[in-house]
């Protein structure tokens, strides 16, 4: 009798937590609660928008527009959906890496049932037009999905203001735990769910839920917005001196992503004559962790998508370092980063000649 009264405590305590924390993740993008789905990661809400939304169409629409730089969350989602006889867009963007809202409206035909582009690039930072293109998927009446990943935290989202259907987020980008996110669906938009089972998630996710990692990723998104623009003031000025310091200091390095509208703590730099994989190796000797192109794909070698897609050309690509300041970085770090960058780089460059 005990054993079975703390059960019903238990679960009605686990299911008020969830309820807590979708309130909470709709408070932060201006949306319902019951609008919240929660899923495993990013990766997870990437699929289940892009599919979940393709699926449920397929008779009726079957043409979806994206973009070359997106996430291989999304990219390799497009790819899957081409070979179930989807047809796919893909945007160009320009050499600072933002789409063409002209080329996006040319894009959008009879048959178009999905705009799904990212809010800010994950490997230079860029800050795409979310409200613009929200206003044309509403005036072509064609849902729009975005990838938020890397904004949710670093950037206000309305929902409403920038008319987005469906946006993907994952808590480990906004300091909550790993291996949870979020779909948020907009009230009345039918969409089929990828995984069979329970009900859970209003039947649309099916699997108990990791409540753990729900209630880190509410509080995670509300302390993100309580501190947001402190927060991003302070990333701001560390990224732009830290670019500057490069700048001054070593001389061929080129600027990646447009210099003003990026993510507040992203910083992508060319280093010419250099290879990022030994620079990574060496700065990783000095305690320092950066990435060459994509943290999510550090496996793969190949020249960035997205550093191909704004015009780079494969040395410029293969030169790449891509820096993300957080928190709990300093002005003393970024000297300690640029010191290292300064010896590094030099003797990278006198070992190639
Ligand atoms: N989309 C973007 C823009 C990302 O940067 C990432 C990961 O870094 C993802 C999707 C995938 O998210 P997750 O690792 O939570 O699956």
């Amino acid at each position: 009798m005990a054993m079975l009264l703390l059960c019903i405590v238990n679960g009605r305590e686990t299911k008020r937590a969830v309820h807590l924390a979708r309130e909470k993740v709709a408070k932060a993008i201006n949306c319902k609660a019951k609008e919240i789905y929660f899923t495993s990661c990013g990766s997870e809400s990437d699929n289940l928008a892009i599919k979940g939304i393709c699926y449920k169409n397929r008779e009726r629409k079957n043409h979806i527009i994206t973009t070359k730089i997106e996430h291989p969350a999304v990219l390799h989602t497009c790819e899957s959906l081409e070979k179930q006889g989807v047809e796919v867009t893909y945007l160009n963007v320009d050499e600072k890496g933002c789409i063409s809202l002209y080329e996006l409206e040319n894009a959008i035909k009879e048959n178009t049932i999905l705009i799904s582009i990212m809010s800010a690039n994950n490997e230079i930072g860029t800050i795409e037009p979310i409200k613009e293109i929200g206003k044309i998927a509403k005036a072509h009446k064609v849902l729009f999905h975005t990838d938020s990943v890397q904004a949710i935290g670093n950037l206000k989202i309305d929902v409403e203001e920038m008319n987005i259907d469906l946006l993907s987020m994952s808590a480990h980008k906004f300091y909550g735990p790993k291996g949870v996110g979020a779909l948020y669906v907009r009230e009345g938009i039918e969409f089929e769910k990828l995984q069979d089972g329970g009900h859970q998630e209003r039947d649309k996710r099916a699997g108990t839920e990791n409540v753990a990692g729900i209630v880190g990723l509410g509080e995670a998104i509300e302390l993100a917005y309580k501190n947001y623009e402190g927060y991003k003031d302070k990333l701001k000025n560390l990224r732009d001196y830290y670019i500057t310091q490069v700048e001054e200091k070593i001389p061929n390095v080129s600027l990646n992503g447009d210099r003003i509208n990026r993510l507040p703590g992203n910083a992508n730099i060319s280093f010419e004559g250099v290879i990022s994989e030994e620079l990574l190796y060496k700065l990783d000797e000095k305690g320092i962790c950066a990435s060459g192109g994509s943290a999510c794909s550090t496996a793969n070698t190949s020249p960035s998508h997205v550093l191909m897609a704004i015009g780079a050309n494969s040395k410029r690509a293969k030169g790449a370092l891509r820096v993300t300041l957080g928190m709990q970085n300093t002005k003393e770090d970024v000297d300690y980063l640029v010191e290292n960058l300064v010896q590094i780089v030099s003797e990278l460059r006198e070992n190639e000649t």
